[in-house]
């Protein structure tokens, strides 16, 4: 497997967090955020998006595994649980792809159960036209086609996790 094409610069994504974090320090000034990043595919955006962040912010990690069967379908497993109460605070998911969106979906469901204040979404690439039942994302990176990529985070058998771009593998 080698990558066949660049889909988005390093270039394309460094812009693309500037005008994101900006928003977002727009939307939470004045008030506290926590930014919750889902181990492990998000763990690059979480760390460009930090350094762009003026905010009074805190920052939580969760890894969750999804099941796709047709009867545990919407199912998804903790396997790593935040570390703080986000009773009554500001939550802003930050997730790698949506692809499906069931992962995203099951995952708000079970954040809002714990009470948050608010709860949005930071996904960075969206693939169009795939999710069956599509939940609201706040602020999306770039839209994709259905090609699997790699890159910025997102990995092919845990590689490729480290290129500061996203690549089609073929
Ligand atoms: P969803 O529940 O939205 O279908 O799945 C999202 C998860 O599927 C992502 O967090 C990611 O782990 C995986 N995924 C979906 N599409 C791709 C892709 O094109 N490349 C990689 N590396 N992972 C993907």
């Amino acid at each position: 497997m080698k990558i066949s094409k660049t889909l988005i610069s390093k270039e394309e994504i460094e812009n693309k967090i500037s005008e994101i974090a900006s928003e977002i320090n727009d939307k939470y000034k004045e008030e506290e955020l926590v930014v919750i990043g889902i181990l492990k595919g998000a763990f690059i955006v979480v760390s460009d998006l930090a350094k762009k962040l003026q905010l009074d912010v805190t920052f939580d990690f969760m890894s969750i595994k999804s099941y796709y069967g047709s009867e545990s379908s919407g199912q998804i497993k903790i396997v790593k649980d935040l570390e703080y109460d986000i009773a009554d605070k500001n939550v802003l998911i930050v997730e790698d792809i949506y692809d499906t969106g069931l992962t995203l979906s099951n995952l708000k469901k079970l954040l809002e159960s714990r009470n948050p204040k608010s709860i949005e979404i930071f996904c960075m690439f969206v693939k169009k036209d795939v999710a069956e039942d599509p939940i609201e994302i706040n602020y999306s990176g770039f839209e994709i086609g259905p090609e699997f990529v790699v890159g910025y985070g997102l990995d092919y058998n845990g590689k490729y996790r480290e290129l500061p771009y996203l690549g089609v593998l073929s």
